[in-house]
């Protein structure tokens, strides 16, 4: 019998694909974008919004940046070699990156994954970097808002995944101690060796593309969410 009493999952791209929505975007933005830069320049500025990208979030995520101010700075370091965007660039651009936001897809396998832990009689949680009101949002749009016992992002637990703090403020709301709690996730260091190092008993990297090597040695690796309940032994 599995002593796990938990299984917590990771939102953005381990249940909802948010991975192929983002793409569709970056290639919207690089189209509208296009028309500002030399045009064998515009596969230079993707490159560079997608570099950007984690910098800049997690700068929104301390409050140094607030919604707008987030996308205008990324916007403006990734045309800096350029020019400096003007106000309706930036409002055509918010526009489009909203949609990464409004529009939610639920992964493959997310609500049959869901179920197998609640069918093992685990408790299910959510811990996800973001905010609030939107990770919750997109919880409800893919349908899964009433199969999770505990939700919790890095802004109301105070602590942003791989800090040990928000894997044992999850835990805790569980009810359940670090050594009895398994995370699923897409993110080798947020995730799993966060997980790992708050000495949660097993990690399962959800992942698109070839894990790490330095992946922890506890991890298990699957190509779907669908099959993470099994890797943890609690279906199939
Ligand atoms: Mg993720």
């Amino acid at each position: 019998m599995s002593p796990l009493r938990a299984v917590v999952f990771d939102l953005d791209d381990t249940l909802t694909d948010h991975r192929s929505l983002q793409l569709e975007v970056e290639e919207e933005i690089v189209r509208l974008v296009g028309g500002q830069v030399p045009e064998h320049e515009a596969q230079a500025f993707g490159r560079r919004h997608l570099a950007n990208l984690d910098g800049f979030y997690a700068r929104w995520m301390r409050g140094e940046l607030d919604e707008p101010g987030y996308h205008r700075a990324r916007l403006t370091d990734a045309l800096e070699p350029w020019c400096v965007p003007d106000d309706a660039l930036v409002a055509r651009y918010v526009e489009l990156k909203r949609r990464t936001t409004t529009e939610v897809r639920r992964a493959r396998g997310a609500a049959g994954a869901v179920a197998a832990v609640r069918a093992a009689g685990l408790r299910v949680g959510v811990l996800t970097n973001g905010m609030t009101d939107l990770q919750r949002g997109k919880l409800r749009r893919i349908g899964l808002a009433g199969a999770v016992d505990v939700f919790a992002t890095s802004q109301d637990v105070g602590a942003v995944k791989p800090e040990a703090e928000a894997f044992a403020a999850v835990a805790g709301r569980l009810g359940v101690a670090p050594h009895e709690a398994a995370m699923i996730g897409d993110n080798p260091v947020n995730d799993i060796a966060g997980a790992l190092g708050a000495g949660w008993a097993a990690a399962v990297l959800v992942a698109v593309d070839p894990p790490p090597a330095d992946l922890p040695a506890r991890a298990a690796v699957v190509a779907s969410v669908a099959e993470a309940p099994q890797a943890l032994g609690l279906a199939g």
